[in-house]
């Protein structure tokens, strides 16, 4: 009989993560991460994949993330043309429409999941069965173009029995605003927090998402991160997979991430936005004053179309104060963090050429739908 061998010692990642994952289980015993390498013979080189289907919901105003798994064998990782179409009940996500209530999940993306042995997530739009896309789904009908590049900036709250983390039991910190933003030290930043980003950080890194950075933000509580990609779908994809191993993960801390733009209401607490940061090919090469302030004129224009599908009850959020320009205003302006599009410092010294911040659309966005309305008004201004 053949020997037993580890077969993940393919994976040198695999274990290495395991390793790290394990470290943390003697703190938090409930995480996902504890090793499970499992024994296989050597000349059996097929492997049960965990395939997480995900997929966005049908509920109003903001989709909720899915995902159910798919054990399917492969001799390697799949690639996107390897995952089969699967399905779903609609009935159960607000997306049955009529008596059928089957729902078609069509890949449209495999990224490794590194919390299991042998784990995919693969994301999915949402179809009819005659093969059109859902009325949810908004990624089958956005614009895309591979020259612009965006640049979310996720902000979110980490959320226990009703509050931020690190709240106390009832009302507010001792402490108001000031010492949380990039902050250290347990005092102001807790015990389980930091550990929660790094974590995410490094599942993000491990699905190959460009994950940039993260930051503690201004309230207590609340983070950052931010994904860079090229193109609305990629961007906006990878978007969706950071939020949906964000959430994961915090299930087995005993934490939700809470994504409104506004929770803490009308208080003296920041609310979370998700700057949105693009640049064109034509910004980035040409650019010029003539072509930015047409650019601008075409932003002031649409503003009521942005705010639209910039993320619900914005007006909470776009009150004029904690860096923030009111929400029926539209200005720009240089390093200017209480403006509708900050530009940055650079973007003028260097003949109007770069990437804008449009600072307006929020937390619970749709990343696709933000993106694609950016290029919509982009597209109505020519170019010389
Ligand atoms: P800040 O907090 O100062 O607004 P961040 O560093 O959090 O800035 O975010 C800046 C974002 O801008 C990053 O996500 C980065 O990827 C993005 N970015 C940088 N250059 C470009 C570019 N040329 N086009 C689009 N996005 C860009
Ligand atoms: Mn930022
Ligand atoms: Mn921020
Ligand atoms: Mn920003």
């Amino acid at each position: 009989m053949a020997p037993i061998l580890l077969p993940q010692i393919r994976c040198p990642k695999f274990l290495r993560k395991a390793g790290f994952r394990a470290a943390i289980n003697i703190h938090h015993p409930g995480l996902p991460g504890a090793a499970r390498i499992k024994t296989d013979t050597a000349t059996n080189h097929m492997a049960k994949y965990k395939l997480e289907y995900i997929w966005l919901d049908g509920y109003e105003p903001v989709a909720n993330l899915r995902g159910k798994t798919l054990v399917k064998e492969f001799d390697s990782f799949p690639s996107l043309e390897d995952v089969p179409n699967w399905g779903f009940d609609g009935s159960s996500t607000r997306q049955a429409e009529g008596h059928s209530s089957d729902c078609v999940l069509k890949p449209v993306g495999v990224y490794p999941d590194t919390t299991k042995e042998n784990g995919a997530i693969v994301l999915c739009e949402v179809m009819h069965a005659d093969g059109t896309p859902h009325s949810t789904n908004a990624r089958a009908t956005i614009l895309d173009d591979e020259g612009t590049w965006f640049g979310f900036e996720q902000e979110y709250f980490l959320w226990k029995d009703g509050a931020p983390l690190g709240f106390p039991k009832d009302g507010f910190p001792a402490e108001g605003q000031g010492r949380y933003y990039c902050g250290v030290g347990y005092g102001h930043m807790g015990d389980i927090a930091r550990e929660i980003v790094d974590t995410h950080l490094d599942l993000c890194l491990d699905a190959g998402l460009n994950h940039e950075g993260i930051n503690a933000e201004v309230a207590k509580g609340q983070w950052e991160f931010q994904i860079f990609g090229k193109g609305s779908r990629k961007a906006a994809d990878e978007m969706w997979v950071a939020r949906y191993l964000l959430l994961r993960l915090c299930e087995s801390y005993g934490v939700d991430v809470n994504w409104h733009c506004k929770p803490l209401g009308d208080t003296d607490w920041n609310g979370s936005g998700m700057h949105s940061n693009f640049s064109t090919e034509y910004m980035r090469t040409v650019g010029g004053k003539e072509y930015f302030e047409a650019l601008m004129a075409a932003f002031d224009k649409y503003k009521n179309e942005h705010i639209a599908v910039y993320g619900p009850d914005n007006h909470m959020r776009l009150t004029g104060l904690h860096e923030t320009q009111s929400i029926d205003k539209f200005n720009w302006g240089v390093a200017n963090r209480g403006a509708s599009i900050r530009v940055p410092n650079s973007f003028i010294p260097n003949g109007y050429k770069g990437y804008l911040e449009d600072r307006r659309p929020n937390s619970q966005g749709d990343p696709y739908k933000i993106a694609s309305r950016i290029l919509q008004t982009i597209q109505t201004v020519p170019t010389p």
